[in-house]
Order: structure tokens, then sequence, then C-alpha cells
């Protein structure tokens, strides 16, 4: 009986998620703007990889804005804000992830008639987020090969939900002794359409495959 009330309660609070992600959607669509929710571990390079990304997009002539969503702290939105992004911070204080309703109040800080692109910045982690799609165009996993080759077997359901799936750090593969092409198989067994782009944002490489498949 308990598990059958917690598991309703479960469903309704998805299910209200979905319905605002959806009005998110309609929102950022309705202006033009292309928006992406970048998932991954704390340390898998999420922001680094918006700053690069970002800094592809203005030589191109688009305006970036984020969201940068973090249990505390402003570290991030500071960086994004020096990358010339314009930035808002979320902070979830206790959440270990964002939701919808979140980013909808967020969202009301952006300026939505100054952007063309605006990125997520999901808090740190493989688990909770895939549940909570916020309304973006796209979903975008990021992990890094620091984290193991063991990945993508271990939080199948993220994956199996990703549109585009980030291999980054791969300067350092031989290192940590990773093979990113393992990697690359298990997500293409899991999620066989989805694009699967290796990257070292560190040194900004491969960073026009990943816009390319961000449909830019
Ligand atoms: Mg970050
Ligand atoms: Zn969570």
């Amino acid at each position: 009986m308990h598990q059958t009330v917690s598991l309703d309660m479960q469903h309704d609070v998805l299910k209200a998620n979905a319905h605002i992600a959806g009005h998110n959607h309609e929102k950022l669509v309705g202006r033009r703007i292309k928006s992406f929710d970048f998932m991954g571990g704390i340390g898998s390079g999420k922001t680094l990889l918006i700053e690069r990304l970002a800094g592809e997009l203005h030589k191109r002539g688009l305006r970036v804005g984020a969201i940068a969503g973090d249990v505390a702290g402003d570290d991030d939105f500071r960086r994004m804000e020096a990358a010339g992004i314009e930035a808002v911070n979320l902070n979830t204080l206790k959440e270990c992830h964002l939701d919808a309703n979140l980013v909808e109040k967020a969202i009301e800080s952006v300026p939505l008639d100054d952007i063309d692109v605006l990125f997520i910045e999901n808090v740190g982690n493989l688990v909770c987020p895939a549940d909570f799609p916020l309304g973006t165009d796209k979903r975008v996993i990021v992990i890094s090969v620091t984290e193991g080759d063991d990945m993508v077997r271990k939080h199948p359901l993220i994956f199996h939900h990703a549109d585009i799936i980030v291999v980054n750090k791969t300067d350092i593969a031989e290192y940590v002794d990773v093979d990113p092409n393992i990697i690359v198989r298990d997500a293409k067994e899991i999620n066989p359409h989805v694009p699967v782009i290796l990257t070292d944002a560190k040194h900004g490489v491969n960073m026009d495959a990943l816009l390319e498949a961000m449909g830019f």
C-alpha cells in the first residue's frame, strides 16, 4: 500500500514536470531560441564545454544565454559571464537536479529577446536529471574518460533518453587507461541513433562536430 501511494505521487510529480517543460519549450521555440540541457557528473567538463561552444557561436554571430544550475555557489555562473554569456545563476540548495518548475522561474531572468541559444547546465549527477525534462530542444549528456569506461553501463536510463552524448577529456584517455571506443560502443548499444561526440574541451577539439550534432 505504501509503495502504491509513493508511486502514484511520483507519477504526479513527473506528470506536472512534463507539463511545465512543455510550456518552457513553447516559450523558447516561440522566440526562436535553440535550447540544450547539459547533464553530467561533477567534473565532467559541462561548464568548459558551454564556454567553448559559446565562443564558437559568438564567432558565428549568435548570442548565447545560460542557466547555471548548481546546488550552491556561483562559480559556473561567473565563468559563463566572463565568457560573454547572458547567464543566470540557479541554486537548488537541497535538490540534486533541476526541474521544469525551477527552470520556468529562472527563464524569467533570462533576456530572451537578446539571445539565440540557451544552455542549461544541470546539477552534476547522472541519475535523477533523467526523469526531469526541462523543455529544451535537446538533452546532452557529458561524461569524461576519467569517470571510467563503465559509465554508460551503470546509467542506462539517462543514456537511453539522451539526444547527444559527449565523451570529454579524450586528451587524457591514455593516462587514465580508458578506451573511449568502449564508451561509444556501449552508448550505441543503448541508444543506436544517438550521435556520440569525442571532445577535448580544454583544447577546443571537436567543437565543430558537437555544434553540428546540436543543429548548427
Ligand atoms: Mg559546472
Ligand atoms: Zn535529484
